[in-house]
């Protein structure tokens, strides 16, 4: 399956490429939140993260902490948010799994969720319970 990361990783679409590998590798993203905004991208088209095996994923988000480290150092950001948009439903725009790396600074005026649910009395245990690990 094709996808504008896999034509990007192929050289048909150009970037600015920070890293690679053989596993995944890394772009800055055109329409940064904040400049400096990166791309940890899997090399293989996996379209979420259920469909990503464990070693790619696990190794993509130690990667996403290098760059996240990098640009606390070139960029001086106090913080990030290191995102994953999992499936159209969540705002996923590309169906091939990417770890966003996000500079933030202090009331730098981003905020990534504007709305937020509110629970009844009792709800959110009885969820819990319901989504439950253990
Ligand atoms: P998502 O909504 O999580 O799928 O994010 C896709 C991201 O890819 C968006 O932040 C886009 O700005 C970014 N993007 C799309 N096309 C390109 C491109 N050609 N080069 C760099 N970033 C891109």
């Amino acid at each position: 399956m094709e996808t504008i990361f896999t034509k990007i990783a192929n050289g048909q679409i150009p970037s600015t490429k920070l890293y690679e590998d053989e596993k995944c590798f890394v772009i800055m993203d055109i329409n940064p939140v904040k400049k400096g905004h990166s791309l940890v991208i899997a090399r293989e088209p996996y379209p979420n993260m259920a469909s990503c095996p464990d070693d790619v994923l696990t190794h993509m988000l130690l990667v996403a902490k290098k760059v996240e480290a990098k640009q606390r150092e070139v960029l001086g950001n106090q913080g990030s948010n290191i995102i994953i948009n999992n499936d159209p439903a969540s705002g996923q725009e590309v169906p091939h799994i990417h770890i966003h790396v996000i500079p933030r600074f202090v009331n730098d005026g981003r905020k990534h969720f504007q709305d937020h649910d509110k629970y009844s009395d009792g709800e959110m245990q009885a969820l819990g319970m319901k989504l439950s690990l253990n």
